[in-house]
């Protein structure tokens, strides 16, 4: 049995259970006042956490994995390793001052005061950077810190920039990008360890599938080779005739946004009748 921390609720939970279903594990949904559940067919527990204790329950052996932002894996400095990178909730954590501040190199931090509730990440980053400015740890609205006097400048998680904004301050400096990560402890025993790899192989078969796209079209047999060429499938493409003499039906696997570029050619080639099919799970 290997046992899951994820968020109870918040932006990470509603995309990591979907991973999970798309795995093939069904269990119970938290509800609010759930704290574990049991997968039905996998030899999996679920723990519903705060993200903010995910690393040191996974740390301490309570959880075998978990499901976490790499932002709130790196502020924790917990002994944990990153096994996958999962690719959704995107975000950095960048350095903001106010508008009005005059601003042009890192070297303007020195002296100031910068609040933000990840204070391990921005102390690396100013002593890496050999800035001398003050932490001013606080634990949850940060951007209104400069307004109400609180602090110089900010640290924290920006999306899409519209916070900042509405708060009159300005983006000056990415410190980190972060996605969600599996993480795991150092000490897995072999049995736990087989579970995490099974749960990776099922992992990285839906990653895999990700955008990508099954595309089957029509063409005529003599523009079979320039059809090809815009495809790049995952070996070659899959050829085969149609009882219309001289046609042929193409199949490949293609990336939704590289289709969407190459449509125009490929009808240029004269392909008809082009379908595309999402993937679910794809192994290489
Ligand atoms: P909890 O109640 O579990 O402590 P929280 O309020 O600390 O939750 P959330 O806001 O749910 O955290 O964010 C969880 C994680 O999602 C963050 O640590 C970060 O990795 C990522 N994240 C946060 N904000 C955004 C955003 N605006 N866009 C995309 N991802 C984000
Ligand atoms: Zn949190």
């Amino acid at each position: 049995m290997i046992t899951l921390a994820i968020q109870k609720s918040g932006r990470l939970s509603e995309k990591t259970v979907k991973l999970l279903q798309e795995c093939g594990i069904v269990f119970e949904n938290g509800g609010s006042s759930k704290l574990k559940s049991k997968a039905g067919n996998f030899p999996m527990q679920i723990l519903y956490l705060r993200d903010d204790d995910i690393p040191e329950c996974v740390a301490d052996g309570i959880a075998d994995a978990g499901i976490v932002g790499e932002n709130v894996y790196l502020e924790k400095r917990k002994p944990l390793t990153i096994v996958e990178k999962l690719g959704f909730a995107r975000c950095r954590l960048s350095i903001a001052v106010p508008k009005s501040m005059k601003y042009s190199s890192l070297k303007d931090l020195n002296g100031l005061s910068i609040a933000t509730s990840y204070p391990n990440i921005l102390e690396t980053f100013l002593t890496d950077n050999r800035i001398n400015a003050n932490i001013h740890e606080i634990s949850g609205s940060v951007e209104i810190a400069p307004g109400i006097g609180l602090a110089d400048a900010i640290f924290d998680i920006v999306s899409t920039g519209s916070t900042l904004l509405s708060n009159g301050l300005r983006e000056v400096e990415t410190v980190i990008k972060s996605e969600a990560v599996i993480v795991a402890g150092e000490n897995l025993t072999d049995e736990k360890q087989a579970l995490l790899d099974k749960l990776l192989f099922r992992i990285r078969a839906v990653q895999l599938a990700g955008n990508r796209k099954y595309i089957l079209l029509n063409a005529p047999n003599e523009k079979i080779e320039t059809i090809c060429g815009l495809l790049p499938g995952m070996k070659s493409p899959t050829i085969m005739p149609l009882s219309t003499a001289g046609w042929s039906s193409i199949h490949s696997v293609i990336a939704e946004d590289e289709f969407w570029e190459k449509i125009e050619a490929l009808k240029a080639a004269g392909a008809q009748g082009i379908l595309v099919i999402p993937i679910e799970k794809m192994i290489l």
